[in-house]
């Protein structure tokens, strides 16, 4: 039996995980789960799997909480409150499957407690991966599994294989809602329409990003963080059917793909089985007879440019990944609140990498430059575009 906790349980990928949970009782158990503000569906959470411990966004909601069900054990809320939880419970495993860098220290905390992390928050790896990277070398048996399906697949292709020889990752892209527009076109999308992804139903946040294609991006920064392989060796190709989540090139002329459903479940699972395959994750499989074509196409880099950004970033490295992923991460709240517009989204980034001066993550203190550049790039945003 395994004890998982998941950070993020009232959102996509959270629900996804209990779900999953839910069937295979025999086999997990949840100690601990947390949500922000959705406390009417933490509440079911807390009814149906009863963790011990829980974080929650307010102070109020986790002493309301606490006087109703007297058997958490530890609540926490506040800034602090999620890494205290990671630091603190009693668990095997941990997904992280909150949304954005507010991820960061309690990926941080498990990893000094050397333990599993599932890691759906891509943020994390992109805005403070140089961090983590040196974090990893330090609790050695603390180890990361993604969840991101393209590194899942990733992960999962290169399983057996020597990394040098690897030619390169190839990382496949749906294309997003908006495949095949023009910038014309673009400027007045609105949120409802890029709240409409073709393959994936996912968090608000995670499919704008795949609207803009910096969900690419991030991805991309995030396979560099994750297999150490360099910029020019990862490349970025469209595939609208979502089948083949992403694919590795050896040197010997032969790709690695790993393909399935378009199902967050099979990787998730697979983060909590790693390095085995086993357990129901209760999908419809795949029908190969049934799946269309399966096409490959190049990304238009050009109209969207939230791959070159993230390259640019990527190649910079020091803080500049995390000002790509702070000023988008505030770009995207303002686009849902309709206080700017689609291709702002671009121009946001762009202004906040261009206004910034780099600096080395090559010292003991990273972390902390880190957050202070991530505060820094959403005030600076914030004070320019909120209006
Ligand atoms: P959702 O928006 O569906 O869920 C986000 C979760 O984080 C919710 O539980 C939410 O709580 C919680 N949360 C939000 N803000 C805060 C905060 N300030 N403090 C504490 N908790 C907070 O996101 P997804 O599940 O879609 O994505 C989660 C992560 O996984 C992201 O990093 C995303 O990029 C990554 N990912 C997601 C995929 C998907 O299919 N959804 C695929 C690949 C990666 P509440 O709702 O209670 O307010
Ligand atoms: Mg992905």
């Amino acid at each position: 039996m395994k004890k998982i906790l998941i950070l993020g349980s009232t959102g996509s990928i959270g629900t996804n995980a209990l779900e999953l949970i839910r069937n295979n009782r025999e086999h997990y158990q949840v100690i601990g789960i947390s949500g922000n503000k959705n406390i009417e569906l933490l509440k079911k959470q807390i009814e149906e799997f009863k963790p011990t411990s829980i974080y929650v966004g307010s102070e109020q909601d986790a002493l309301n909480l606490k006087k109703e069900y007297p058997f958490l054990k530890e609540i926490y809320f506040g800034e602090n409150g999620l890494a205290e939880l990671s630091k603190n419970s009693d668990y095997d495993i941990i997904l992280t499957a909150v949304s954005g860098a507010i991820g960061i220290d309690a990926t941080v905390e498990a990893i000094k407690r050397e333990k599993r992390i599932a890691l759906a928050n891509k943020e994390t790896m992109v805005s403070a991966g140089a961090y983590i990277n040196k974090l990893l070398k330090e609790y050695p048996k603390a180890e990361i599994v993604p969840v991101d399906s393209e590194h899942s697949a990733l992960f999962q292709s290169l399983q057996g294989f020597k990394k040098e020889n690897v030619k390169k990752l190839i990382i496949t892209a749906s294309g997003g809602t908006f495949r095949g527009k023009d910038l014309a076109y673009l400027e007045n999308v609105t949120v409802e329409q890029a709240l409409k992804h073709p393959n994936w139903s996912m968090g608000k946040k995670i499919t704008i990003d795949s609207s803009t294609l910096v969900n690419k991006g991030l991805e991309v920064i995030e396979a560099h963080e994750l297999f150490n392989v360099d910029y020019d060796n990862i490349e970025v190709i469209v595939h609208p059917q979502s089948i083949v989540h992403s694919m590795v090139e050896y040197v010997d002329g032969s790709i690695i793909a790993q393909m399935g459903v378009a199902n967050m479940k099979t990787p998730i699972l697979y983060a909590f089985t790693y390095p085995e395959k086993e357990f129901n994750s209760s999908i419809n499989f795949l029908n190969l007879i049934k799946t269309n074509n399966l096409t490959f196409e190049e990304p238009d880099r050009k109209t969207f440019k939230g791959i070159d950004l993230a390259y640019r970033a990527g190649k910079i490295g020091g803080t500049m990944p995390t000002v790509f992923n702070a000023s988008n991460e505030v770009a995207v709240e303002l686009f849902m609140k309709k206080k700017i517009k689609f291709l702002d989204v671009y121009r946001i980034i762009e202004e906040a990498m261009n206004s910034h001066q780099i600096l080395s993550l090559n010292t003991d203190n990273a972390l902390n430059i880190i957050k202070e550049v991530d505060r820094e790039t959403r005030k600076k945003v914030r004070e320019q575009w909120e209006r």
